[in-house]
């Protein structure tokens, strides 16, 4: 049995070895390559992938998983080698399912409709995307139809790419809980007295602002060792190894909240991958449980600590020693505020604690509409418009800031792009919430500016076990509770009453 499971280690191996080069050659094309390798580094990359597919999806692979069996039943439910038989048995069963040509199908119209996107959304040409939504809406529902017995159809696209475990009727019962709670909070921060921050679109140097969002997150943890920042267009995380995670970041010179909060976002998500247990590497569990799961410690990282006022009290003075020109004569309360500033907006990636979830939530509803054929590709833009208005009190003036603004619906399947922003919004509280209760240390190290305790409590609870358990088992273990959205409308309640004097 021990053979057998070395066999299926080293095959295992060699598909993880791909999957990693494949990472390497996204990641070099997103930071340093020159825009005349575009054509064939997708190639390079469908090549790479397609074999990592072929290996995993070998005959061989279920045969072992098969032989393997009797081996998991005798180990522990919860140690590395069941949990990999386990959870690599089900990610086979599952890949065998898509056939190679429809993957090569779809990742064809991806490329079409993506550059059919870069050019619309500036031009402001919804009709032009409609035919790629619509394709994309049959790609998501064949899809789909390769997991037969789904009560949703967007299930099997979340349990596939984004959330397993998590159904699409249970998260938007818990997105229409949130969205109750959010819309009158956003409509009473509304009618408040609105912080200045003018300050925040000063001129700020770039390789300032780069040092400062670095020192951030190596106080953190994140380990320069094992990984590095370079510049993109779209802020990232990628894994190499354990040994070699990397982030990247944008940064505008008049706006100090973009690179700095990117980087402590892309930081959080850096610290899950570093904290992944070095006995994974090598296998499926070797990386974060879930989308949601991993959008939690960004959110975590960047919200609930680096927005919090605890924070700033200590790396303030040293922002303001950076930027003392920018700076010096604004008070920590009026920074807190600022950087805290609530405001209906158009374009999602902008948006604030409060309304960022109402913007995943009408997207999310909409795709359900869309799968279900309830709602037709060419009434989408009408719909977002209207629902938009509904919730957060403005009309998109046009559709290149409206529906057109993310490239998810014409870059990715449906369903399954959205839920975990949310998700993990709601999660990143209750882990939080519960890390604070469990250690009272952490409160009292964040004050001084140190995060040892708070660090290690998550390696401990979540990032130590990989993908070892589904992000609900995960949860659930770490926090003892289910997905609940209370932790996170108490947060949110207190931080924003304070804030606004609601
Ligand atoms: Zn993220």
């Amino acid at each position: 049995m021990e053979s057998k499971l070395k066999e299926l280690k080293a095959r295992l191996l060699e598909v993880y070895d791909l999957e990693a080069v494949s990472s390497v050659l996204q990641w070099d094309q997103a930071t340093y390559m020159p825009a005349g390798g575009t054509r064939a580094r997708a190639q390079q990359i469908r090549a790479v992938r397609q074999l990592a597919h072929d290996k995993f999806t070998d005959v061989a692979v279920g045969r072992l998983l098969d032989e393997l069996r009797t081996l998991e039943q005798d180990l522990p439910y919860d140690s590395d080698d069941a949990s990999l038989i386990r959870i690599t048995r089900e990610d086979y069963e599952r890949a065998i399912r898509v056939p190679t040509d429809f993957m090569g199908d779809f990742h064809s119209h991806v490329a079409e409709s993506y550059q059919e996107w870069t050019r619309a959304r500036p031009a402001d040409d919804f009709e032009a995307m409609v035919p790629y939504l619509e394709r994309m809406v049959e790609f998501s529902r064949d899809f789909a139809d390769f997991f037969p017995g789904y009560e949703s159809v967007a299930d099997p696209l979340i349990d596939y790419f984004a959330d397993e475990g998590y159904k699409a009727s249970e998260v938007q019962a818990i997105f229409a809980d949130l969205r109750e709670q959010l819309v009158p909070m956003a409509e009473a921060i509304a009618d408040s007295v609105e912080p200045e921050d003018e300050f925040l679109y000063r001129h700020f140097p770039k390789e300032e602002q780069l040092a400062f969002g670095l020192e951030v997150v190596k106080r953190f943890g994140y380990d320069l060792e094992r990984g590095r920042q370079d510049l993109t267009h779209h802020p990232f995380t990628t894994t190499f190894s354990t040994g070699d995670v990397r982030i990247t970041t944008r940064v505008h010179e008049n706006d100090l909240r973009s690179a700095l909060f990117a980087t402590l976002h892309e930081g959080g998500h850096a610290l899950y991958e570093q904290g992944v247990r070095t006995k994974l590497e090598g296998t499926p569990l070797a990386r974060g449980a879930s989308a949601g799961a991993h959008e939690s410690q960004s959110r975590l990282w960047e919200n609930l600590v680096g927005r919090s006022r605890v924070f700033w009290e200590v790396f303030f003075p040293a922002l303001q020693a950076r930027f003392s020109e920018q700076l010096g004569a604004v008070s920590l309360d009026e920074f807190y505020a600022a950087i805290n500033k609530v405001e209906p907006s158009l374009i999602r990636v902008e948006a604030d604690e409060v309304t960022y979830n109402l913007h995943v939530m009408l997207r999310f509803d909409l795709e359900q509409e869309l799968l279900e054929g309830r709602l037709a590709a060419a009434d989408v833009a009408d719909a977002y418009n209207a629902r938009f208005e509904q919730d957060l009190g403005i009309t998109p003036p046009d559709n290149r800031d409206g529906v057109l603004q993310d490239m998810h619906w014409f870059g990715h399947f449906l369903g399954a792009g959205y839920l975990g922003y949310t998700l993990g919004n709601i999660m990143s509280a209750q882990f939080f919430g519960t890390a604070l209760r469990q250690r009272p240390r952490i409160s009292d190290e964040m004050r001084e500016g140190v995060f040892d305790a708070l660090h290690g409590w998550l390696r401990e609870e979540a990032y130590g076990h990989g993908r070892k358990f589904k992000a609900p088992e995960l949860l659930e273990r770490a926090t003892g509770q289910p997905l609940s959205i209370e932790p996170y409308v108490d947060y949110l309640t207190e931080k924003y009453t304070a804030l606004y004097n609601l």
